[in-house]
């Protein structure tokens, strides 16, 4: 299915995916994409800057935007308050450009519902086992964080029939030249809707295997996992 290029990029995946490498990437190849950044009130991390990777605020001043009307979707994740404010995306779409939202399940449902063109992409892993070891090598959570994110993975996955293309984030090169060309130049993916679907749920049965106890998830134990090549 082809698509025309659409004013408003929603790019969704469970955490650990590679969402944040791929939309860097993206912003930094294609000068008409500007990444929309949101308020949130989680702290700032170590490398973040204000205004460049959020707006850090705190839950008061979240909260009175939330009731002046000002953001267009708004969600807790983790225990934090993220949303995205309607002037950002107004800002962007005045330059001409692209707004690109990396945004949860929450708030993809939320955007569509209010700008029905918006492309919606649902980036997945290729299997929870790569999820999982994704998670724990880039060492910036606890073990404790790291399950409490497979968990919300999890969730989120149920969510994935509400998106419009999905991409699996298997050799990065590749996915990210499939996110580009459909990005810039509203070029199909090479999953179809069911094919997508059909990847989601795998993984929601793969995830439904976790022994939650075992010290670190020793997945699929004894089963067939899907490594990709
Ligand atoms: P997210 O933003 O979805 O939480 P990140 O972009 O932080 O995910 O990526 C999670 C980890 O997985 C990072 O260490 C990143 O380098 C790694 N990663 C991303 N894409 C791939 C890939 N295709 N293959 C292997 N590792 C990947
Ligand atoms: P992180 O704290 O790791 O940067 O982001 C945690 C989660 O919050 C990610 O799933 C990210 O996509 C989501 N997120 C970031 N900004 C927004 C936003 O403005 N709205 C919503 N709904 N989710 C957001």
């Amino acid at each position: 299915m082809s698509k025309s290029k659409s004013s408003i990029v929603i790019i969704t995946a469970p955490s650990g995916t590679g969402k944040t490498t791929l939309t860097r990437r993206l912003v930094s190849e294609v000068p008409t994409l500007s990444f929309s950044v949101s308020i949130t009130t989680r702290p700032i991390r170590t490398g973040e800057k204000n205004g460049e990777h959020y707006w850090f605020v705190d839950r008061e001043n979240f909260l009175r935007q939330v009731d002046q009307g000002r953001l267009a979707e708004w969600a807790d994740v983790f225990g934090n308050l993220y949303g995205t404010t309607k002037d950002e995306i107004a800002r962007i779409l005045k330059l001409g450009h692209q707004a690109l939202l990396e945004i949860d399940v929450q708030g993809a449902k939320n955007i569509r519902a209010q700008y029905p063109d918006a492309c919606a992409i649902f980036i997945m892993p290729p299997s929870i086992q790569d999820l999982w070891e994704r998670l724990r090598k880039r060492g910036t959570d606890s073990l404790t964080v790291c399950k409490r994110r497979l968990k919300t993975a999890g969730e989120e996955l149920k969510e994935g029939k509400n998106f419009q293309h999905f991409i699996i984030n298997d050799k990065l090169d590749r996915a990210f030249s499939e996110l580009k060309n459909l990005v810039r130049d509203g070029q199909a993916v090479s999953l179809t809707y069911e094919q997508g679907l059909h990847h989601c749920n795998a993984l929601i049965d793969e995830f439904n295997q976790i022994d939650w106890l075992s010290d670190d998830l020793a997945l699929n134990k004894g089963k067939n996992t899907r490594k990709h090549e």
